[in-house]
C-alpha cells in the first residue's frame, strides 16, 4: 500500500491529506528503502554526487520573538546575546569566500537593531565585493517593503520554516503576537517578489500529530519552494519544551526522501540538527536525497551563544576545518563539494 502511494508520488508529485498520513503511519523499513532509493536516483540524475555548501554567519542571537521551543527566545534570560557589526560579518564572509563559499547564508533572531536601512546597506556591502556569490537570508518575519529592498540590494533566497502548517499547533508552539497568519503572509511576498524561497519545518516537535506532518507535505505541495528546511526538533534545556524527546532521526530521513520525490529540483539541506541526533546525520541526509549542507562562518567566540537546541553540531570548528571536515564525510560516501553558487534550477516541466 505505502509503496504503490510512492509509486505515486513519483508519477504524480501529489497526495491527498489523507493519502500523506497512511505513507507516514503505515510505512515499513522496505517501504523507506524504497523511497530512499528513489530519492537517491532522483537527486543524482538532478545535481550528480556533487553538493552545495553554504555558509551561515549567525549574525545575531537577539530575537523579539518568543518560540516556545527554540534556545534564543526573547524569555530565555540566561543567553548572553551577542550581535555582529557590519565589519565583523564582511570578516565572516571574507573567511568564507577564502574558504571556498560561493553563498552566504545571513541568519539571526528577529532583533530590531539592524533596521531595514541598515540590513540593507550590509547586503549591498557583501553583493558588491562578492558579486559571485548568492546572499540567502534567513531573518524571520518583515514587511513586504523591507523584503523588497533586501532583494534590490541583492538577496538572492530566503529562508522562512513556516514550522508548521496546521494553525491550532502553530499557535501551541508560539505566543499570541507571532500570528500563523503573518508567517504564511511573508512567505508568499517573497515568492512574489522573487526570492528563491524556502519553508520548511520540524519534525517530532512537542504535540506534532502524523496528521499535521501530512499538512506540511500538503502545504510544501501548494507551495512549491525552492528549498526546503526540514531537521528533527531537539530540545533546549532553558525552554519551555526541555522534557520533550527529540524528533525521530528515521522519520526526519524518511520525510527528506519524500521531499525529494515530491520536488525533484528542490534544494535540500542536510540540516546540522539532523548531524546533532546522529553523528552520520548528514552523510545519511544526503544518501537519503539532500544536495546542500551548511557549514557555519560564524566567529568562534560566539557559537556557543547560538544555540537553538542542546548540543549543536559543529560549534568549535572554524571555517576551514567546518568544511574540510564536511568534504571528508561526503568524500567517505562518494560525494564531491562544489564551489558553484548552487542556484535552483527548474528542468522543464515534465513531471
Ligand atoms: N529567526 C529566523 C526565523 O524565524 O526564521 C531564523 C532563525 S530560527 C532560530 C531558525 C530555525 O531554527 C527555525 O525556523 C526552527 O525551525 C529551528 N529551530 C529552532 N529551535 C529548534 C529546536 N529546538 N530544534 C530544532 N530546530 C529548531
Amino acid at each position: 500500500m505505502v509503496h504503490d502511494l510512492i509509486d505515486q508520488l513519483y508519477q504524480t508529485h501529489h497526495l491527498t491529506h489523507a493519502q500523506w498520513v497512511t505513507v507516514l503511519t503505515d510505512y515499513t523499513p522496505d517501504d523507506q528503502a524504497y523511497a530512499t532509493q528513489l530519492a537517491h536516483a532522483l537527486t543524482i540524475a538532478k545535481f550528480g554526487k556533487k553538493i552545495f555548501f553554504r555558509g551561515i554567519v549567525e549574525y545575531t542571537n537577539y530575537c523579539r520573538n518568543d518560540c516556545l521551543y527554540c534556545g534564543i527566545r526573547h524569555s530565555n534570560h540566561q543567553v548572553k546575546r551577542y550581535r555582529l557589526s557590519k565589519a565583523e560579518i564582511l570578516a565572516c564572509c571574507e573567511d568564507g569566500y577564502q574558504n571556498g563559499f560561493r553563498t552566504f547564508v545571513l541568519q539571526g533572531g528577529e532583533d530590531p537593531y539592524y533596521t531595514t536601512e541598515i540590513f540593507e546597506e550590509i547586503i549591498a556591502t557583501i553583493h558588491q565585493r562578492y558579486p559571485d556569490c548568492a546572499i540567502t537570508l534567513s531573518i524571520g518575519e518583515s514587511t513586504k517593503a523591507a523584503y523588497q529592498r533586501f532583494f534590490d540590494a541583492g538577496a538572492d533566497r530566503f529562508l522562512l520554516r513556516h514550522e508548521t502548517a496546521s494553525p491550532a499547533l502553530y499557535r501551541r508552539w508560539h505566543p499570541a503576537y507571532q500570528p500563523f497568519e503573518h508567517r504564511m503572509q511573508c512567505l508568499k511576498e517573497l515568492k512574489a517578489i522573487g526570492y528563491q524561497t524556502g519553508c520548511g519545518f520540524m519534525v517530532g516537535a512537542p504535540f506534532q500529530t502524523i496528521a499535521d506532518l501530512a499538512t506540511d507535505m500538503v502545504f510544501t505541495t501548494e507551495f512549491q519552494p525552492e528549498m526546503i528546511g526540514i531537521g528533527p526538533f531537539i530540545p533546549h534545556s532553558q525552554t519551555p519544551f526541555k522534557a520533550y524527546s527529540a524528533g525521530n532521526e528515521q522519520l526526519t530521513l524518511f520525510i527528506l526522501s519524500l521531499c525529494r520525490i515530491l520536488l525533484p529540483d528542490v534544494l535540500l539541506p542536510a540540516t546540522t540538527a539532523l548531524g546533532t541526533v546522529q553523528g552520520n546525520g548528514r552523510q545519511l541526509g544526503v544518501l537519503a536525497g539532500c544536495n546542500v549542507v551548511m557549514p557555519n562562518l560564524s566567529p568562534l567566540r560566539f557559537r556557543k551563544q547560538y544555540l537553538l537546541y542542546d548540543n549543536k553540531a559543529g560549534i568549535n570548528d572554524d571555517a576551514a576545518t567546518g568544511i574540510q571536515k564536511l568534504s571528508e564525510q561526503m568524500q567517505t560516501i562518494g560525494y564531491q563539494v562544489v564551489r558553484s553558487r548552487g542556484d535552483f534550477q527548474p528542468r522543464k516541466k515534465e513531471y
